[in-house]
């Protein structure tokens, strides 16, 4: 019988378990995680409702290394469809596809619940310390025990989120592939000035990234000040195109142009109009500036780098998908795979992850599927 070692028990390595279990017949499936649990991460996703998919999937909501067979993959894969197939129902809250019950849990257990009717075996607390290719297949080295295998499916994502115990994933990749080294991608910023009386407001904003006079990215969504400098959704993904010495241009007020704030300021009773017009954290702020509007317009702040790993949802980098076949099979060493976040692709927030780490999954074990059945 062949063996699969799929290495990380996340969300593209227990769906691809699965997938290998219910497509091939008379496998053995083995899943090594390092975490106490499985799913640690997708637990964490979506504020805990687990935003799956997108209904806009244009490759241009991703980046890495984004080649025709990673388009196929995206754009090939039904999550309503599959997740429907395992028990799961899913609904579409604007372009977001969440689970119906709207909690991450609900997908951990349907997926651990499918996985244990299938006979998986997730081996727990089992660190991989080193991939070995040999004549026969595969020797996949623990720190307390080894296993022989037929086929590895390298699934361990990336460190983004501190949701790993384990981070020794360039040093298992080592020469076997080529990797571009991870970079925080979808988190915080780091502001000068940091606006710490603003704290905790929330503004519907248009937010440009420049350098110097250069449109880096633009993005329209909700903004939050914080005690470093800003967060929400809209800095988030503009993090994915940050340049030191790069800053933000913040209109609080996009609805309005500066004239039409004008003219709603000079027609208001008010001893101070933009009480009547913004939050008042924002407002007494402004108070203090020689150019209100302009300010609420076009607010200027420095970006200073960004947040870490830990807070970051995604790494960019990763192994290069060159090096693979369009199988996502190591073009040098038969038998090896790379699939969800551990690949170089990155995708915006709104589901664009997870869509990937469970259509390369699939994609993954249909490809080993035909390799057996050949
Ligand atoms: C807070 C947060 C919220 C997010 N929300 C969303 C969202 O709503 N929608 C979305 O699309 N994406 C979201 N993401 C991103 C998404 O969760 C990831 O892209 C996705 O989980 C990647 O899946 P994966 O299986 O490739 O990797 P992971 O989920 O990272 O799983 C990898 C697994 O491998 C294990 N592992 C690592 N090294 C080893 C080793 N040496 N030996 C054994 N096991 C190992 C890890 O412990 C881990 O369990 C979010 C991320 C974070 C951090």
């Amino acid at each position: 019988m062949k063996r699969i070692i799929i290495i990380g028990a996340g969300a593209s390595g227990l769906f691809c378990a699965i997938k290998c279990k219910e497509l091939i017949h008379n496998v053995d499936v083995i899943v090594l995680e390092a975490n106490k649990q499985p799913l640690k991460k997708l637990l964490a996703t979506g504020n805990g409702r687990c935003n799956l998919s997108n209904k806009s999937l244009s490759f241009d909501q991703y980046n890495g290394e984004i080649t025709k067979s990673i388009q196929d993959i995206i754009s090939q894969f039904d999550d309503q469809k599959e997740f429907l197939a395992e028990g799961l129902l899913t609904k579409w809250m604007g372009n977001l596809l969440y689970p119906a019950s709207e909690q991450a849990k609900s997908v951990a257990e349907v997926l651990l619940d499918r996985a244990h009717y299938l006979g998986l075996s997730i081996l727990t607390e089992q660190t991989v310390i080193s991939v070995k290719p040999n004549s026969q297949g595969y020797k996949v080295i623990c720190e307390h025990a080894n296993y022989e295998a037929d086929f590895v499916i390298m699934a361990m994502g990336s460190q983004a989120g501190l949701l790993s115990t384990e981070n020794n994933r360039q040093k298992i990749i080592g020469d076997l592939l080529p990797m571009v080294p991870f970079k925080e991608s979808l988190t915080q910023m780091y502001t000068s000035p940091v606006l710490k009386s603003l704290k905790g407001v929330r503004v519907k904003a248009d937010v440009q990234l420049m350098d110097g006079d250069e449109l880096l990215s633009c993005e329209k969504g909700e903004l939050l000040f914080t005690d470093y400098g800003v967060s929400g959704i809209c800095v988030m993904q503009l993090s994915r195109f940050y340049k030191p010495g790069c800053h933000l241009e913040i209109d609080m007020m996009p609805t309005f142009t500066e004239e039409e704030l004008a003219a709603i300021v000079n027609a208001s009773p008010l001893t101070h109009p933009l009480t009547g017009l913004v939050n008042t954290k924002i407002e007494q702020y402004l108070s203090k500036n020689k150019d209100p509007l302009k300010t609420l317009k076009n607010l200027k702040l420095s970006v200073t780098g960004l947040r870490d790993y830990k807070t970051s949802q995604v790494m960019q980098g990763g192994v290069v998908v060159r090096a693979l076949t369009e199988n996502l099979e190591s073009k040098r060493h038969a038998g090896l795979f790379v699939i969800g976040e551990l690949l170089n692709v990155t995708g915006n927030c709104g589901g664009y992850n997870l869509h990937f780490a469970f259509a390369s999954a699939k994609h993954v074990a249909c490809a080993i599927e035909g390799i057996i059945n050949a």
